[in-house]
């Protein structure tokens, strides 16, 4: 038996969440709503996404803010330095920390104007991710994650440019990566590799992106320089009209997906959630991430009560 097909597998799994900020009161509600389906199941952490050039800054704070306030969830805000000197950064940095944020995602991000775009660093800005996590750690020590590219960064020129650049944000204090999503575990496999190859051993922990919606996840892989392989295409191929079948496939394509990790030696994931908890949920109970106390036992419990 694989060590996937073991009974006691959840155990030994840990699980966090990516939210972005809402928009409208509507979209909050939505959050909340997922929040509170997902708080159960314990993760290690949430994190909520920080929009390029500083413009969900308050939104990502507020988030965050009612996340430590009324949930038992660690909670980690992004923050990029993109377009901002490194003053505009520092003030972010010390207006999260006097809200309580004491865990980091520290990004690059990318420039506004988009896709094919030059990045280019703001002339008194931190450079990249690796100065930025030198940067939050001047201000205290906090609890700092980076993003790590399976398929290396596309600007990287090769994977020894890409490990190089990880190396970097380690060796300036980052205590753990999270990988842009991937649907080809091999990749992920020796990535991993390599890394541990360049003396890297933080927890690289996988991205995992449930497939909402096919066409837009095949958009935003393009865009990431993600490979879609054409069995995944064919898995979801004539779908487009039928939502409740994409969602049973995509919630059997991901657990499979970290099913097979889990029997390469895996036991930490990242969930892009897109602030939705169905696909999640289904995936979690796959793999034996339960909610504790159970969702049933609780609701027994306070129907006797
Ligand atoms: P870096 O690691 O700084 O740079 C990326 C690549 O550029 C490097 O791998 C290297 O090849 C090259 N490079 C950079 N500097 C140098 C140098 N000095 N010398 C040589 N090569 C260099 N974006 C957002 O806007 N908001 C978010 O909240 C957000 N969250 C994310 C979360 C995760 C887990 C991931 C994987 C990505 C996220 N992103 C987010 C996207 C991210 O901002 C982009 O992928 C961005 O293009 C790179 O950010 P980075 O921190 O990885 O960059």
């Amino acid at each position: 038996l694989g060590f996937s097909r073991r009974s006691d597998i959840g155990a030994k799994i840990r699980v966090s969440f990516e939210f972005f900020p809402p928009k409208t009161d509507e979209m909050e509600a939505r959050l909340w709503d997922t929040v509170t389906r997902l708080e159960p199941l314990q993760p290690n952490f949430v994190s909520v996404t920080y929009g390029a050039g500083g413009s969900t800054r308050e939104r990502t704070g507020r988030t965050i803010k009612r996340i430590l306030n009324e949930t038992s969830i660690p909670a980690a805000a992004h923050l990029t330095c993109v377009g901002a000197s490194k003053e505009e950064v520092n003030a972010v940095i010390a207006e999260f920390a006097s809200i309580g944020i004491t865990r980091f995602v520290a990004l690059r991000g990318d420039p506004a104007s988009g896709v094919g775009e030059v990045y280019r660093p703001h002339p008194g800005g931190y450079h990249n991710g690796a100065d930025l996590v030198a940067g939050l750690k001047a201000h205290g020590d906090f609890d700092i994650s980076v993003a790590a590219y399976p398929e290396k960064h596309p600007e990287s020129p090769d994977f020894a440019t890409d490990i190089e650049m990880l190396k970097r944000k380690v060796d300036n204090g980052a205590t753990r990566a999270i990988t842009q999503f991937f649907f080809d575990n091999d990749l992920y496999e020796r990535y991993v590799e390599r890394a541990r190859r360049a003396g890297i051993y933080i927890p690289i922990v996988p991205g995992i992106q449930p497939v909402h919606n096919f066409g837009q996840v095949a958009r935003f892989a393009s865009r990431a320089g993600a490979h879609v392989p054409a069995w995944l295409a064919e898995r979801f191929e004539g779908l487009e009209d039928d939502p409740q079948t994409h969602a049973l496939v995509a919630s059997a394509v991901a657990a499979e997906q970290v099913l097979d990790l889990v029997d390469r030696g895996v036991s930490d994931f990242h969930f892009y959630t897109m602030n939705r908890s169905d696909l999640v949920v289904a995936i979690c109970h796959m793999i034996g991430v339960r909610a504790n106390p159970p969702v049933e036992k609780a609701l027994a419990g306070s129907a006797a009560a």
